[in-house]
């Protein structure tokens, strides 16, 4: 059974619940109680946790549009 993700909006608590597919999207209550909560994508839209990855930044110059001075 696939487990989602879940944030509280009035509290701020993340917890996951394991549930069928089919009631993926259905209401979550946080375990405090709240039922102002939004179900998160999956674990790995999570930000700021991995390190040492990044993605290719694009060189500069060379080539390209920009590089042929048809960008003005
Ligand atoms: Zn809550």
């Amino acid at each position: 059974m696939p487990r989602y993700d879940f944030r509280c909006r009035a509290c701020g608590a993340t917890f996951e619940l394991s549930r069928p597919m089919a009631e993926a999207n259905d209401p979550a209550t946080c375990p405090q109680g709240h039922p102002d909560t939004v179900k998160l994508l999956s674990t790995v839209a999570v930000t700021g946790g991995a390190a040492g990855s990044s993605a290719p930044a694009p060189s500069g110059g060379g080539g390209g549009c920009c590089g042929g001075g048809c960008c003005g």
